[in-house]
């Protein structure tokens, strides 16, 4: 068995006739999730849980897009879409190299997190490898999720056809995604909700 640099097992060599039973035992033990290069099979660095240099920590905030995205028929209709995170800088997770990378921060000893969109590993599907731009300023952990969403939404409505979400970016210009993220900020909602009541 082989582990991946997008944190999946790999088992080569297994006869065909043997794959059934291979994957009747990998499901029963919670491994057989089809969601290969979609939004859920991120790259997740093991950040401030388990990481002492860490800013931030990750697997929370893998956790909660995950349980956010669990409709598999979503996950494929969003199709190829590399989330990459990085508790820190040192950037075990390749942040900067995911369609959306998120990258934890340190702000007045409290945990941000920097979400950038566009970089490229440099596969087939993502084209030479290129960093990720960051949206703005850096948003609550509550808020990462949101921050996924409206930008998920925003390629949505962009896309077309059979469009991946990082062609449309690149067709389209980071901009709508941008605006979406940054008014996806739970303080942006509160400002707007302060001078809709103050009207
Ligand atoms: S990116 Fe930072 S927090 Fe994550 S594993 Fe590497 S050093 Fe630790």
């Amino acid at each position: 068995m082989r582990v991946t640099h997008e944190q999946n097992l790999l088992l080569p060599w297994v006869r065909c006739d043997e794959l059934p039973e291979l994957w009747r035992a990998a499901r029963k033990a919670g491994f057989a999730k089809p969601n290969i290069k979609l939004l859920t099979d991120m790259i997740a660095c093991p950040g401030g849980d388990f990481c002492s240099l860490a800013n931030a920590r990750s697997i929370p905030i893998a956790e909660a897009i995950t349980e956010r995205y669990q409709d598999l028929d979503e996950l494929h209709d969003l199709g190829e879409i590399d989330l990459h995170i990085s508790g820190c800088i040192n950037s075990c997770g390749h942040h900067h190299s995911g369609h959306i990378g998120i990258l934890g921060v340190d702000k007045d000893g409290k945990e941000w997190y920097q979400v950038s969109l566009g970089g490229s590993d440099g596969s087939t599907l993502s084209g030479p490898a290129v960093p990720g731009k960051a949206v703005g300023p850096s948003f609550s952990a509550a808020e990462v999720p949101e921050v996924i969403e409206a930008v998920l939404e925003t390629y949505r409505q962009q896309r077309e056809g059979g469009e991946t979400f990082i062609a449309t970016l690149r067709r389209v210009g980071a901009e709508p995604f941008k605006a979406a993220a940054n008014g996806a900020r739970f303080s942006a909602t509160r400002t707007e909700s302060a001078e809709t009541s103050a009207a």
